[in-house]
């Protein structure tokens, strides 16, 4: 916004080079030429002056130049009588009384005027129409909304799910008299989350472009600004212009960069300004109804740093989750951005998409755009697999540097590790059913994972779900084992947790024959104030300490072999899913247990 002053100030320039030039254009042949007096005497001579007016000390008049043109002359006058000389040649003359007030006035008065009417002029267009001078946080945080956006739905593949979540909000946005009539309440927030590139930005485009309303978007990093106070004003300003448009939808982009939890600063502090403009965005929020028909849309791709009071009812209440697409998704990505290049006819974008398991939407148009500037270099017509093979080759060349990538060999293991995870968990009774099963890698750390879906809120466990938990934790180690005849790291996090489980049940809730009904819970003391793992916090002896140990690794041994035996018996089933998880990258509890029971 900064750079729209300077703009306004070329501007005013220019506008003032304007009218110098003009003057010029217009005055020139108008304006008398000076000359000097021996000259004027001279023309009188010769007989070119044809009438003078003679003032106090100047003296103005008509006379022909040597070309015969008449033209306008002044000259200082030197000689008090003059009447003689001119009578004698014939020069009509009169005297003239020099009233100079109001030329003097005029050349004042004139560039006054001008000045201020652009002056002026700036100063309502800067304002926006509006009154008051003084009101600069409002003109840098000048926002327009975008009318008649052209993204649809259809531009968007494989987040059906998103998109599904999304209809209600903009059923809602196109005829929000319907629902105010039933009473229903809108959610106010939408918050987007999902991994960079998955299309967050665009899925809240096709909202607007769906319901037809103009968009207010911006992104949080706009929001911080250098001066205390823009930023606040920047948030208000937004929602009073979103005010005037309802029904309409707000965006605020990188929701993170204002949204962090608010004290996070930590030493440096420092983060008043950002603290404000939160503030701000807190009030707005729970100063407007949804009666007006605004929504307000968010995205991140870091919910776990935002501050918890965005995400309170009232505000961001909804999450709508948009994950990196399965092969299929990756399949309907790769050909909406393949219809704006020329392929190939032999080019099948499936075994593309097949190659590219952890790539975002915005990963896929970049193998697009990359495959049709090699073609270009390679001197084709038209994209050919060899291309988008190359041009996939390089992304995941570069995406390999921040791990988001997996070479087939991983992912067969990280398969076969997730579906026992998944076969234990749908073969031992108690156990929560399995809601999906996915090897579509996330971020840095998960390689895949299985999700199980709580079927009731659950206060108390029985030793035998406890169990059961830790059979499920060893499942995808011991797939590992009897696939490959070797383990991998990947199973580490699982170990960790299934040792967690096994002592918590000797330690805390009685249930060991170690320690009988005596339990030691963990205290939870901050970081830096636990001493070593053997010393401080620990209010038992070191002979009991290892009787715990040995106890644990009892029962973790005890489960692995239940596990091992239970798999080998249904290995065909592990590797049928497997595979099919394979090919499929994803596989929901329907398809998953319709396996599992032999169909
Ligand atoms: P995000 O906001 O989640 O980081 P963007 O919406 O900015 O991602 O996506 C960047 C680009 O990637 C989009 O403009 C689009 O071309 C492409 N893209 C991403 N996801 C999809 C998708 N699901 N379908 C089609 N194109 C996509
Ligand atoms: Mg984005
Ligand atoms: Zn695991």
């Amino acid at each position: 916004m900064e750079q729209n002053h300077r703009f306004n100030m070329w501007y005013v320039l220019a506008a003032i080079w304007g009218v110098i030039l003009l003057q010029n254009l217009i005055f020139d042949h108008l304006r008398p030429q000076i000359i000097p007096y021996s000259e004027f005497i001279k023309a009188v001579s010769d007989g070119k002056v044809v009438e003078v007016a003679i003032g106090q000390d100047k003296i103005s008049g008509k006379m022909h130049d040597k070309d015969g043109h008449e033209i306008l002359f002044t000259t200082v006058r030197v000689e008090t009588d003059l009447s003689q000389r001119l009578a004698e040649h014939g020069v009509k003359f009169s005297g003239r009384v020099e009233n100079t007030f109001f030329t003097a006035l005029l050349s004042w008065l004139i560039p006054i005027f001008i000045f201020f009417g652009i002056w002026y002029l700036l100063m309502r267009k800067m304002q926006g129409g509006q009154a008051g001078i003084m009101n600069f946080g409002k003109n840098k945080a000048k926002i327009i909304g975008e009318k008649d956006i052209e993204t649809r739905f259809n531009d968007v593949a494989g987040a059906d799910e998103a998109k599904e979540e999304l209809r209600e909000i903009v059923d809602y946005l196109a005829k929000p008299q319907i629902y105010l009539e039933v009473g229903g309440q809108m959610p106010k927030g939408v918050l987007l989350v999902g991994p960079p590139g998955t299309g967050k930005t665009l899925i809240a485009r096709a909202v607007a472009g769906e319901a037809g309303v103009p968009f207010f978007s911006m992104s949080g990093s706009d929001f911080v600004e250098m001066f205390v106070g823009m930023g606040a004003a920047r948030v208000r300003d937004l929602f009073v212009q979103a005010r005037d448009k309802a029904p309409c939808i707000i965006f605020i982009d990188e929701l993170d960069a204002i949204g962090k939890a608010r004290g996070a600063g930590g030493i440096t502090g420092g983060h008043d300004e950002r603290e404000q403009t939160l503030n701000q965005l807190l009030v707005e929020m729970d100063g407007f109804d949804t009666q007006k028909g605004i929504i307000i849309m968010a995205a991140t791709n870091r919910p776990e740093v935002l501050d918890p009071a965005l995400l309170r009812s009232g505000r961001f209440d909804r999450q709508v989750l948009i994950d990196k697409p399965d092969v299929n998704g990756r399949r309907a990505i790769l050909d909406i951005h393949a219809k704006k290049v020329k392929l190939d006819d032999d080019v099948n974008l499936e075994i593309i998409a097949q190659k590219t398991a952890g790539f975002s939407g915005a990963d896929l148009a970049n193998v697009i755009n990359e495959a049709a500037l090699l073609a270009v270099r390679n001197s084709r017509k038209k994209v050919s697999i060899l291309d988008l093979d190359e041009a996939v080759d390089r992304i995941i060349g570069g995406l390999e540097k921040k791990n988001r990538v997996i070479n087939q060999e991983e992912k067969k293991i990280v398969a076969y590790h997730e579906v026992g995870h998944a076969l234990v968990a749908s073969l031992t009774p108690g156990c929560e059913p399995v809601h999906k099963i996915s090897i579509i890698p996330r971020g840095l750390a998960a390689l895949g994972y299985t999700q199980q879906r709580p079927t009731e809120d659950r206060y108390l466990m029985s030793e035998k779900e406890l169990l059961a938990k830790i059979d499920v934790l060893l499942g995808g180690r011991v797939a590992e084992e009897i696939t490959f005849g070797s383990v991998t790291t990947g199973a580490g996090n699982d170990l960790m947790r299934a040792t967690d489980i096994a002592r918590a049940i000797i330690v805390e809730y009685g249930m060991g024959k170690t320690l009988g009904l005596s339990t030691y819970p963990r205290q939870r003391s901050p970081v830096f104030l636990q001493q070593d793992q053997h010393g401080g916090g620990r209010d038992y002896s070191d002979e009991t300490a290892a009787k715990i140990d040995l106890e644990t690794k009892e029962i973790l041994d005890e489960r692995n072999s239940q596990v091992k035996d239970l798999l080998q018996q249904k290995q065909h089933l592990l590797v049928a899913i497997a595979e099919k998880l394979l090919e499929k990258e994803v596989l929901f509890e329907d398809e998953f247990m319709a396996m599992v029971n032999g169909n």
